[in-house]
């Protein structure tokens, strides 16, 4: 059994919300949410971070970005606004080692962030 916590998720091992999936992609809730609409888009294979990635991924990582503004704008955010977030190693906060795109919108969000 994986020890990282998305395939797990992806695997069916761990419960979540899921909101959207396809063949190489799955988008989950974010179990601690940091606005009304905060999404995690993972892709289903498992690469830590952004630092793993290989020219191969550039269309991997282009779905995930467009994924992220398809369920921006199903959730009403698209004209508002919302924000995409990877969070790369330590001093970003990066706490799963799967690589995620942060999709938070729903309310006006502050920048520079914290
Ligand atoms: P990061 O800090 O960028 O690595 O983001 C990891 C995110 O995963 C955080 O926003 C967590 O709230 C979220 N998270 C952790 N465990 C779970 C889980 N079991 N289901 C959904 N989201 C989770
Ligand atoms: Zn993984």
């Amino acid at each position: 059994m994986s020890e990282c916590l998305f395939c797990r998720i992806i695997a069916g091992q761990i419960p979540a919300t899921i909101e959207y999936q396809d063949d190489r992609l799955v988008a989950i809730k974010d179990i601690n949410p940091q606005a009304p609409m905060h999404l995690l888009v993972l892709p289903r294979r498992h690469v830590a971070g952004l630092n793993d990635l290989s020219p191969g991924d550039d269309g991997l990582v282009g779905e995930m970005v467009r994924r992220a503004a398809v369920l921006a704008a199903e959730h009403g955010h698209a004209e508002r606004g919302f924000r995409t977030v990877f969070n790369c190693n330590a001093d970003a906060g990066q706490t799963v080692f799967h690589i995620h795109l942060h999709v938070l919108g729903g309310r006006r969000l502050g920048w520079p962030p914290g």
